[in-house]
């Protein structure tokens, strides 16, 4: 059986025709790349969800489908208007406006996932257009006939049995050698067939997923505007430098508190069956990039550092709490029941403190902490909730096994308020919360004293 790459590009790297003939380019170099899997041009989903909100009038919508249009046909315009694709994109854009239109009058989030999926539609058509045009065989693929999730619209999780299952019935078989098979990341279906997303970001989800699901699958490939997984977001950070090689377990740890590069689901399929995951550049794929495995060459100390906006922390506060069996088992059920993950927590004799993940990653952009929540705890005990916090991350190795690890964090930023401290619980990561406009400032401090010049390792 031959083996399959998965290259999964992003909302940049398919913006306009220029760019996606660089992916193309990627694409056709690597003979083993069979699956293409596409975000929506940069921007289009903003407005799809702008869209969908039920929240415009006529000329709201007029203003958001011209937008919307400029992205398409530009595309369309620079591949030379053909006939077929043309009309093609002009159905599915008048589809939007009247799902639009219709979402004035019903809103629901169902109605939001099918209008948002539209982007992924519209940006695979117009690549496997581009791969054609080329002279290459492309086909285009539906991937809700495989991506089974459940219900929960805006945020869904895949049922991995059914997708494998369906994946080897309708997808595998379609790698015949030769034909590039282009799909869509982000979005999926339920059981009755209805679209759903699986939350901002989620196409490199849905690569890793899908790379899972091929038994040939070798490498899976998330091809972005940075070349490489970074020390820290070189958006924030100049000095900044590109990890050559990094393990699942930290990467995973960098994904999941806030290094946006990688959405943070991403790598657990990929662990599941030890695909090495490679993140690159698009624009330029000869500066190389990042390699994501289960073991690297080195495991410094220190190899990165995260930020996580927008975090609240609850803090619960209770006399019964004393000694107590179940006040936790309590809480946590409530939490469950909104389908809310809970992050770091600490306890004291009365009080627990927690944070919540508020950086709107359901598709809709909602906050997840919903007034009813609130209320549901306040049941139980004292509730209050705090705003405007950050999340700190440093990610490495070993970190809760040498002396001296957090003297060396904490003397790095001894003028900024710690709200909240989480170390222990993974040794590839000490995590802590601060006042978001200390932030900036923390992380470009750890990152000047920690992890400049040599990667620091503390024996
Ligand atoms: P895509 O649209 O290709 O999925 P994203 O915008 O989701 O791209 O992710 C790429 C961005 O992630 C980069 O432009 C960068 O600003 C940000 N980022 C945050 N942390 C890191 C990091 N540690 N390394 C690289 N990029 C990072
Ligand atoms: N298009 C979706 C978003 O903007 C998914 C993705 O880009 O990964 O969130
Ligand atoms: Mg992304």
């Amino acid at each position: 059986m031959n083996k399959v790459c998965v290259a999964k590009f992003g909302g940049t790297s398919v913006a306009n025709y220029p760019a996606m003939c660089n992916c193309a380019k990627i694409v056709t170099n690597n003979p083993h790349t069979k699956l293409v899997v596409l975000s929506a041009s940069a921007g289009v989903t903003n407005l799809l969800v702008e869209l969908s909100s039920g929240n415009l009038d006529a000329q709201g919508i007029e203003d958001r489908m011209l937008k919307l249009s400029q992205i398409e046909f530009s595309i369309l315009n620079d591949l030379g208007s053909p006939k077929e694709i043309t009309s093609e994109i002009e159905k599915l854009l008048h589809e939007i406006k009247d799902l639009a239109n219709h979402a004035i009058i019903e809103h629901d989030d169902a109605l939001t996932d099918r209008i948002v999926s539209y982007g992924e539609i519209m940006s695979t058509k117009l690549f496997t257009e581009v791969l054609k045009s080329l002279g290459f065989k492309a086909k285009w693929f539906d991937v809700r006939t495989v991506m089974r999730t459940d219900n929960r619209f805006g945020k869904a999780a895949p049922i991995i049995e059914v997708l494998s299952n369906s994946a080897k019935e309708k997808l595998v078989p379609l790698f015949d050698g030769e034909t590039i098979i282009v799909t869509q990341g982000f979005i999926g279906s339920n059981a009755i067939g209805q679209t759903t997303t699986l939350g901002r970001g989620g196409s490199d989800y849905s690569a890793a997923l899908l790379g899972e699901a091929i038994p040939q699958c070798s490498a899976i490939e998330i091809w972005t505007d940075v070349p490489g997984i970074y020390t820290t977001d070189p958006r924030m950070v100049k000095e900044a430098a590109v990890i050559p090689e990094i393990t699942f377990s930290e990467a995973a740890e960098m994904a999941t508190f806030g290094a946006k590069v990688l959405h943070p689901a991403t790598i657990f399929p990929a662990v599941r069956r030890n695909i090495p995951v490679f993140v690159g550049s698009s624009k330029n794929p000869e500066l190389g990039g990042t390699w994501v495995r289960s073991e690297t060459e080195s495991k410094p100390t220190f190899r990165a550092v995260a930020l996580r906006r927008n975090q609240k922390l609850l803090t619960l506060q209770s006399p019964n709490m004393i000694g107590a069996c179940g006040f936790l088992a309590n809480i946590f059920s409530i939490f469950a029941k909104y389908g809310i993950s809970v992050d770091l927590i600490t306890t004291s004799e009365v009080s627990v403190a927690l944070t919540i993940d508020n950086t709107g990653s359901q598709s809709n952009g909602q906050s997840v902490i919903s007034e009813q929540l609130i209320n549901e705890l306040k049941s139980f005990c004292k509730v209050r909730v705090d705003d405007n916090l950050s999340l700190v991350a440093l990610i490495g190795n070993g970190m809760s096994q040498v002396s001296g690890t957090g003297a060396a964090v904490f003397a790095s930023i001894c003028d900024v308020n710690i709200r909240m401290i989480c170390y222990g619980a993974s040794s590839h990561n000490l995590c802590f919360l601060v006042n978001s406009d200390q932030a900036e400032h923390a992380v470009t401090e750890l990152h000047h004293k920690l992890l400049e010049g040599n990667p620091q390792v503390i024996k």
